[in-house]
């Protein structure tokens, strides 16, 4: 008889958890999401998706979609807070297309979760699921509980839950994420809201301690969004409101530029979030439960790459699980976890100095990785 294949369960239907689920069903495997949320909302922000995530989500099927609704920027430009001199306007469009075969991609991120969601089957996914407790068994299976009295047993758990994963914890004890002292305030809105200004299509404004990026989420330029990165030492992570006061932010930004100052004068309302980061993990993988995304690799959004590498390493978990029987998962997940940390390590610790592309440099080893090519580690 033949042996049954492996059952992969995912935690979280966030956007790595859903690329991991759509990469794992293209090569065969069987493959559950259990996400806590009762339902999907469509959050108020853009993604900036760059060539390196763009390769796997073609592979998903998704270029017709991501051409449909996604911007693509001519340059992405760096610019003083206050004058607007421009210290760098790195050429993307067609020359990013040239360089590396799919354009970089700016859009609403509810429109990039909303494409990786139908890229799965939605019996795939169990909502109102939240894990309340993970156990690898003698038996090599690994046992969940949810809080809503469910059990579950899959022959190895991925854990794509998040910064706060509950995965992480229970391999790596209870620690809160590292506050850096610094909130992004961001919002979609109306550009008709502007009264006339027609913004840049893709800019950071770089103050001395604080920046504000702005760029448009669709080809037809009729949304803008922005994001912040804002020093508030004193924010109370724990017992923050996900809204945010305009006020403040305004106060906040009043040197800036005409620009950044009528952006602001005319969004109507602005969320607010705490940016947090870890330092690398010392592992990823314990027996069959391995963590995906921002439980292993949570960043700083200052390379615009959270999203990106959880995409990445979704491609990559594929690769190491295509054709793997029951007793070489565990060897397998070992395999992904040592060929993605190198990686996502060096972006986690670029991305948390705020440096990238302020001035012109090379992007190349960001943008020109290929998961469905790069060497797997053995
Ligand atoms: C301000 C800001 C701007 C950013 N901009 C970009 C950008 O432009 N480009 C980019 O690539 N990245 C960006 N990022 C990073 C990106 O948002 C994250 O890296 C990405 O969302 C990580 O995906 P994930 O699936 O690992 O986690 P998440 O998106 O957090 O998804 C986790 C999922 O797990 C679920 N979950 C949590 N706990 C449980 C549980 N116990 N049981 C069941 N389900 C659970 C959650 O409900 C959620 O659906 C930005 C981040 C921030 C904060």
């Amino acid at each position: 008889m033949a042996a049954r294949p492996p059952r992969i369960a995912i935690i979280g239907a966030g956007i790595g958890g859903l690329t991991a689920a759509a990469c794992l069903r293209r090569v065969g495997v069987d493959v559950g999401i259990y996400e806590q949320a009762r339902g999907f909302t469509r959050l108020g922000a853009g993604i900036q998706q760059a060539p390196n995530s763009i390769r796997v989500l073609y592979a998903l099927g998704l270029k017709d979609k991501l051409l449909a609704s996604a911007f693509q920027p001519e340059t992405n430009d760096s610019r003083d807070y206050d004058t607007g001199n421009l210290t760098n306007s790195q050429p993307y469009g067609q020359s990013v297309l040239d360089r590396h075969g799919v354009p970089y991609f700016l859009m609403h991120r509810g429109d990039l979760h909303a494409m990786l969601a139908e890229a799965v089957p939605s019996d795939v996914i169990r909502l109102n699921h939240k894990l309340a407790g993970i156990e690898n068994t003698a038996d090599g299976s690994v046992k969940m509980t949810f809080t809503n009295g469910d059990t579950a047993r899959a022959d190895a758990v991925i854990g794509a839950d998040g910064v706060h994963s509950i995965v992480r914890t229970f391999m790596h004890g209870e620690e809160a994420p590292r506050f850096t002292g610094r909130v992004a305030y961001r919002t979609v809105f109306p550009v008709s809201l502007l009264g006339g200004l027609t913004p840049y299509g893709c800019v950071k404004w770089w103050g001395p301690d604080r920046h504000i990026v702005s760029y448009f989420v669709n080809p037809r330029r009729d949304e803008l969004y922005f994001v912040t990165s804002t020093p508030e030492p004193e924010f109370d992570v724990e017992s923050w409101s996900a809204k945010g006061d305009l006020a403040t932010l305004r106060a906040a930004y009043d040197t800036f530029h005409p620009q950044v100052r009528a952006i602001l004068a005319a969004c109507p309302d602005v969320h607010k979030w705490a940016l947090v980061e870890r330092d690398p993990l010392s592992h990823w993988v314990e027996g069959n439960v391995a963590l995906l995304g921002d439980s292993c690799h949570p960043m700083t959004p200052y390379m615009a790459q959270g999203a990106s590498t959880s995409i990445e390493d979704g491609a990559i978990l594929s690769r190491c699980l295509a054709g793997v029987d029951r007793d070489g998962l565990h060897d397998a997940l070992l395999r992904y976890e040592a060929t993605r940390k190198p990686r996502t390590s060096r972006i986690q610790q670029t991305s948390a100095q705020n440096t990238w592309l302020k001035q012109p440099h090379d992007a190349d080893w960001v943008y020109g990785y290929d998961a469905w090519t790069v060497p797997l580690a053995n």
